[in-house]
């Protein structure tokens, strides 16, 4: 089952992988990192088809995929 994983200490909150995930699967998460921001986070796990596109939109690679 692919996957997505978000390394809450380099985002930034800036939405880009909000929006380019086809599967509408990620969106701010309610708690803030130690930079103060509300960090992503996937919902509906099990939707996930490993495109990658929310890894290679992220400016600031905070997000791998598993496969
Ligand atoms: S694109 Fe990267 S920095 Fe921006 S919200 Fe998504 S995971 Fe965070
Ligand atoms: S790998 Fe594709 S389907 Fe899965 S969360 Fe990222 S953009 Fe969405």
């Amino acid at each position: 089952m692919p996957k997505i994983v978000v390394d809450e200490k380099f985002c930034k909150g800036c939405g880009l992988c909000f929006g380019v995930c086809p599967k509408d699967l990620i969106k701010a998460g309610p708690n803030v990192n130690a930079a103060g921001y509300h960090y992503a986070v996937q919902q509906r796990e099990d939707e996930c088809t490993g495109c990658k596109l929310c890894a290679i939109i992220c400016p600031d690679s905070a997000i791998e995929v598993y496969k």
